[in-house]
């Protein structure tokens, strides 16, 4: 096992070469003036390294606009809720600027002015490209201002726009990256950014088509451009600056004794983001293991620990992982014609699957019914329900919790079911997973 003495040496060392390497702050880690503070002073601790920052959208600006979107796909009115999202960072920029340096502000209302004009356009019939032309304003607003912050507190920045330079299809909401593409663009707008400066900042999330309209990579999919910058320009590292100490055996949030991992491999760091882990995007993995770039997850509020690294070992942990995934969906489908489920029918069901992008994350049958718990996506789900009414009596339960267990045992199976209603038990020798509500 690793100590934090060694991690760090293994970091310095890293650290020390010329490649550049890639930080990625997460929407926690920018949600106010003082984090925004914070993140500088993270900066400030690799003075000579050449740094491509990812950053999010500040605090919880991707679900404001979410709701904005939904507010304005049913006709009501989006003015407070938009008034809201810009006075947030407003007031944002307010505290990390002199009252006259009013450029930045003036930015902030031309983006604002943008949104309302692109919200005038929505074409309700494309629901998955107008929630990409209406969800990206907030990693475009972040990097806005945090370029103008970086540049006042004297760091030598520029900005690319990922949009320019991620290509990608058009399967909006979970655009798939054409990676020749993408990586003949990046290295060309890398180099020549850092050939005169020391950082350059890109939104975290975003991608666009070869038509210039932009994408998104999926919720949460920051996490995934900084891997793709870094597979891009084979960097020599990517971190992923947290509000938690690294990965833990549990979400340290909901589970008490929560314990970090130092260190984990691709693969089991694949597993773990397979079954719901949030602290990173599934698709984050796959291209630092083939390029074998190590992934670093540190603390922002205590960057000098050593947090957990992932990268090529060996190493299988034998101690239970418990592994929470909210907002899930039950749907089953069901036959009373006194017929079976039959692979013909499966095969249906699957096929209308993934024409609506939608991922099964646990499934079932019995002799007349097929059930699958997937992601709350309503917009989604009514599709595929609707697609397939014919065919199936539908049930249909939401606001469930998807349980996973790694090394399960017993007791904390009863801990972890204790006063939920059981919807879905599945086990394996070394794997249980349940799908539950919380009783009321
Ligand atoms: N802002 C986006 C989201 O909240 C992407 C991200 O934070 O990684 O889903
Ligand atoms: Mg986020």
């Amino acid at each position: 096992m690793l100590n934090y003495e060694k991690i760090a040496a293994y970091f310095a060392n890293l650290y020390k070469k010329e490649q550049m390497q890639v930080f990625k702050f997460g929407g926690a880690s920018i949600k106010d003036a003082e984090a925004v503070r914070n993140m500088s002073e993270i900066l400030k601790r690799f003075p000579d390294e050449k740094i491509i920052i990812v950053v999010s959208a500040m605090g919880k600006t991707t679900n404001a606009l979410e709701e904005i979107l939904h507010l304005r796909l049913k006709g009501l009115s989006t003015e407070t809720a938009i008034q809201n999202l810009f006075q947030y960072h407003a007031s944002l920029i307010s505290s990390l600027f002199d009252k006259n340096e009013s450029k930045i502000l003036q930015l902030l209302e031309n983006l604002f002015e943008d949104l309302k004009i692109k919200l005038s356009e929505l074409n309700k019939s494309r629901y998955d490209e107008s929630y990409d032309s209406i969800i990206s304003f907030g990693e475009m607003i972040s990097s806005t201002i945090l370029l103008g912050f970086l540049q006042k507190e004297a760091f030598s920045i520029s900005k690319v726009d990922a949009k320019d330079c991620i290509r990608t299809d058009n399967s909006f909401r979970d655009a798939l990256v054409n990676w020749g593409k993408t990586k003949e663009t990046i290295k060309k707008s890398i180099q020549h950014e850092f050939n005169q400066n020391q950082l350059v900042i890109t939104q975290g999330f975003l991608g666009g088509t070869q038509e210039g309209k932009i994408t998104t990579l999926g919720r949460e999919g920051s996490d995934f451009t900084a891997a793709i910058f870094a597979y891009c320009t084979n960097a020599k590292a990517v971190t992923i600056w947290k509000d938690v100490p690294g990965i833990l055996n549990g979400d340290p949030k909901k589970i008490k004794d929560a314990i970090l991992y130092q260190e984990l491999s691709y693969q089991e760091a694949a597993e773990m983001t397979y079954y719901g882990a949030s602290v990173i995007h599934p698709k984050t993995i796959k291209p630092l293991a083939i390029a074998s770039i190590p992934m670093h997850v540190r603390s922002f509020y205590e960057p000098e620990k050593g947090g957990t690294i992932i990268h090529d070992c060996k190493i299988i942990h034998e101690i239970p992982c418990i592994i929470i995934k909210e907002k899930q969906s039950l749907i089953t489908f069901k036959l009373t014609d006194f017929t079976f489920i039959t692979e013909a029918l499966i095969s249906k069901i699957f096929e209308a699957l993934n024409r609506h992008h939608i991922k099964i994350n646990m499934m079932q049958n019995t002799a007349i019914s097929f059930s699958i718990c997937v992601n709350d996506d309503l917009h989604r789900l009514d599709q595929l329900m609707n697609e397939l009414k014919d065919d199936f009596s539908i049930f249909y339960n939401k606001g469930l919790e998807l349980v996973t267990i790694k090394n399960f045992d017993e007791s904390l199976i009863s801990r972890m079911t204790e006063n939920k209603e059981i919807y879905l038990e599945q086990r394996t020798r070394k794997n249980y997973q349940v799908v539950v509500k919380n009783e009321v």
